[in-house]
């Protein structure tokens, strides 16, 4: 399958302390692979340097801009995109146009893994807390609603791993069309594209994020796709592009999206024939 059409949106950088491999090495493999693109989305700064142990602090967000910008300078052979992958938290706005501020980004991901303040669901510290049938319908819910708000909030270009919340293989009884409805509605109000992240294959839930039948009624609302890895190592740039595709061909869709100066343009998805 010829991947040159598509571009990984969705990595990141050591800054992050749990990314290993300089933008330059990711670059190096996306051209190694054939993707058209590449770009970087390292968890943001938050406003307090304690908020936590898992991203860039503020004073490092120029490290992380020249880090871009030096892979860019050498891999010549591939588009080299800025982005950030942005914390959607409860009354976080500010905070949030701050840091689209900062730089001269390609696009923005917009993610939601905080339901309050300290609790971060798809961290294993927190693997206790999943105790049982009420607590997983509690904690969807709270997530769910986060991340219509997250979608409907414009501020994002694209809004990463839908269902992250099955990431442990938690998921609450019935149809789970009552959490995905709202979200994808919000998404179609306000034109932001939604990914599909191939790491979910990688975890736990063995399963894409997100499932099947959010990508069947994605694509029937019209909403555009992103094909991203959430690469945190070089090696995983593009890592199941492949099967993505044919993931999203089988649900309907027949382009993915391309970034540059937060403008969207669509493109085919390759054919699912081998080449
Ligand atoms: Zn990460
Ligand atoms: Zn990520």
């Amino acid at each position: 399958m010829d991947l040159g059409k598509l571009a990984d949106y969705h990595t990141h950088t050591p800054l992050c302390r749990h990314a290993e491999g300089e933008p330059v090495d990711y670059a190096r493999h996306a051209v190694k692979i054939g993707l058209g693109e590449i770009g970087f989305s390292d968890h943001c700064p938050a406003r307090e340097e304690e908020f936590d142990d898992w991203r860039m602090l503020l004073r490092e967000f120029p490290d992380y801009v020249s880090r871009v910008e030096a892979a860019r300078l050498a891999v010549p052979e591939i588009a080299v995109r800025l982005g950030l992958e942005i914390d959607y938290l409860e009354n976080g706005e500010p905070w949030i146009e701050q840091l689209s501020s900062m730089a001269p980004y390609d696009y923005l991901i917009g993610s939601v893994h905080y339901i309050a303040p300290g609790w971060d669901i798809d961290n294993p510290k927190w693997i206790g807390r999943w105790t049982g049938i009420a607590e997983i319908e509690d904690i969807w819910s709270a997530y769910w609603r986060l991340y219509a708000q997250c979608a409907r909030s414009g501020y994002f270009d694209f809004i990463a791993h839908p269902d992250l919340p099955k990431k442990f293989g938690h998921k609450p009884d019935g149809d789970l069309r009552r959490f995905y409805e709202p979200a994808i509605e919000a998404a179609l109000v306000s034109g932001t594209a939604i990914e599909i992240n191939t790491s979910g294959w990688h975890n736990d839930c063995a399963e894409q994020y997100p499932a099947r039948q959010f990508l069947e009624m994605m694509n029937d609302a019209g909403i555009p796709l992103v094909i991203s890895s959430d690469a945190h190592a070089p090696g995983d740039v593009g890592r199941d592009f492949e099967k993505a595709t044919c993931l999203a061909l089988d649900t309907g869709f027949t382009h993915s999206t391309r970034f540059e100066k937060r403008k969207k343009t669509l493109v085919a998805l390759p054919s699912g024939v081998s080449a």
